[in-house]
C-alpha cells in the first residue's frame, strides 16, 4: 500500500493490486495509532464479500462476487475498540452490466488499484457492543443511549 500524508490529517492511500482492502486500511491505522477517521474511495476490486444486515436475525446476509467488479464507491467510518482500529465500510460495486450492489465490505482484494482518501479525526470513536444488535456501535459520549451490555 503506498501513503502520502497530505496536511491536516488527511493522507492519500494507494492499496495496490492483490492486497485485501480491510487488511491494508487496519495496518495503516495501527502504524498511525488513529483511532477515528472518515474515508472515501474508488477502484477495482474483486474476491469481494458484501454484508446486509438482517435485524431480525441479528446476522449478515452475505454475498461473495469473485469477478473484477468496479468499486464505485468505498465509503465509512473507522472506530477504536478492545484497544484495536475498527474500520466500518460499505461498498457499490458494479460488473461490465454498470448494475451496482452495495453493502457492508466484509472484504475485497485490490484488482487493479483502490484509491482512497482519508481524514484522522484526531480523537478516537468508540464503539460499543449493542446488545440488541450484537453490532459494535458508535457510542460517543456517556450521555448517549446506554444500549451496551452490562
Ligand atoms: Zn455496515
Amino acid at each position: 500500500m503506498q501513503v502520502r500524508p497530505y496536511g491536516s490529517g488527511r493522507f492519500v492511500l494507494v492499496i495496490d493490486r492483490g492486497e485485501e482492502v480491510i487488511a491494508s486500511l487496519t495496518s495503516f491505522l495501527e502504524e498511525r495509532d488513529i483511532r477515528g477517521a472518515c474515508l472515501s474511495g474508488i477502484g477495482a476490486v474483486k474476491d469481494i464479500v458484501l454484508g446486509y444486515f438482517d435485524v431480525e436475525k441479528k446476522e449478515y446476509a452475505k454475498r461473495t462476487f469473485d469477478e473484477v467488479m468496479e468499486l464505485g464507491n468505498l465509503s465509512g467510518l473507522t472506530g477504536f475498540a478492545d484497544g484495536k482500529p475498527v474500520p466500518h465500510l460499505h461498498a457499490t460495486v458494479a460488473g461490465p452490466e454498470m448494475i451496482s450492489f452495495t453493502g457492508h465490505l466484509f472484504r475485497a482484494e485490490a484488482a487493479v488499484a483502490v484509491e482512497i482518501v482519508l481524514t484522522d479525526l484526531s480523537d478516537e470513536i468508540p464503539r460499543v457492543p449493542d446488545k440488541d444488535t450484537g453490532l459494535k456501535l458508535v457510542r460517543l459520549s456517556p450521555g448517549a443511549p446506554d444500549r451496551s451490555e452490562g
